[in-house]
C-alpha cells in the first residue's frame, strides 16, 4: 500500500518493509520469512512496474532476522548495497551471533528463530553513523533493541522510520520485545521525541499518523 506518493509499505510481509520510489528505488528492510523475496519482488513489478535491478540501496534497521533475513537474497537479485549501522555488521555478517535471553524464553527464541527464519548472512556495503545521509535519509541511532538499531528521517515527507524501537498497534505506542537494554531503548525514545514527524512507519504493527510526533512525545513522558 502506498503511505504517501512515492513512499509504499509491502503488503504480507513481516517484519513491515517499505520501499521509497525516488530516482531508483530504496528498500529499508527485507521481512524475514523465505517467501517474503518473492512478494517484495512482486510488489515491484506489479504494483510499482519497475524492475528489482532498480533497487540501488537496501537499509537495515538493525540485524534481527525478520528485517534483514532477505537481504542477502535481495542483494543478489538487484545487485543493490546493503547498509546497517556500523555497531549491527557483525551480526549481520555472521561474525558475532545473536544475543538471547538466558533461561527458558532463550529456548524459546532460539527454537522459533530456527523454525521459522532463516538468517542468511550477508556482508554491509556500507556502516552507517548517526547523523549520516543514506539515500537521501537522514540516519537517527538509536540503540536499545539491538546496538546498532537505527531510525531513519525522511524530511520530505515528515516520516520517521523506526524499525522495532517503537510500534504502534491501532491503539497504544509500544515497546518491542526482545530488546537488548531496555534502559536503551528509553533513551532512545526520548532521543526521537525531540524530533518533528508526521508519520512514523515501524517494523511490526501499522502506520501510526498524523501528528505522530505528539504521540511519541506523550509515550516518551509515560515511560519510568
Ligand atoms: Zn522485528
Ligand atoms: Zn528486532
Amino acid at each position: 500500500m502506498e503511505i504517501v506518493p512515492g513512499i509504499h509499505q509491502i503488503d504480507g510481509v513481516n517484519g513491515n518493509c517499505f520501499i521509497i520510489v525516488r530516482n531508483g528505488l530504496t528498500l529499508i528492510d527485507t521481512g524475514g520469512m523465505p517467501r517474503n523475496s518473492a512478494k517484495i519482488v512482486k510488489y515491484i513489478q506489479d504494483i510499482l512496474k519497475r524492475k528489482p535491478s532498480e533497487i540501488k540501496t537496501i537499509v537495515l534497521t538493525h540485524f534481527h532476522v525478520d528485517h534483514a533475513g532477505n537481504a542477502c537474497d535481495l542483494k543478489k537479485l538487484s545487485g543493490a548495497r546493503v547498509a546497517i549501522h556500523e555497531a549491527d555488521a557483525d551480526y549481520v555478517a555472521g561474525r558475532k551471533t545473536q544475543p538471547v535471553p538466558g533461561g527458558a524464553k532463550g529456548m524459546i527464541v532460539k527454537v522459533l528463530m530456527s523454525l521459522f527464519f532463516r538468517s542468511m548472512p550477508v556482508e554491509p556495503d556500507i556502516k552507517l553513523c548517526d547523523q549520516d545521509t543514506i539515500a537521501g535519509l537522514t540516519t537517527i541511532h538509536t540503540p536499545g533493541h539491538t546496538p546498532g538499531s537505527i531510525c531513519l528521517f525522511d524530511r520530505s515527507s515528515k516520516i520517521l522510520f523506526v524499525g522495532d524501537l517503537m510500534r504502534f498497534n491501532g491503539t497504544d505506542i509500544e515497546m518491542g520485545p526482545l530488546n537488548s537494554d531496555t534502559r536503551e531503548v528509553q533513551k532512545s525514545i526520548n532521543k526521537i521525541a525531540a524530533i518533528d514527524f508526521d508519520i512514523m512507519l515501524s517494523g511490526h504493527g501499522i502506520p501510526l499518523r498524523p501528528d505522530a510526533s505528539v504521540k511519541v512525545r506523550e509515550f516518551a513522558k509515560s515511560l519510568p
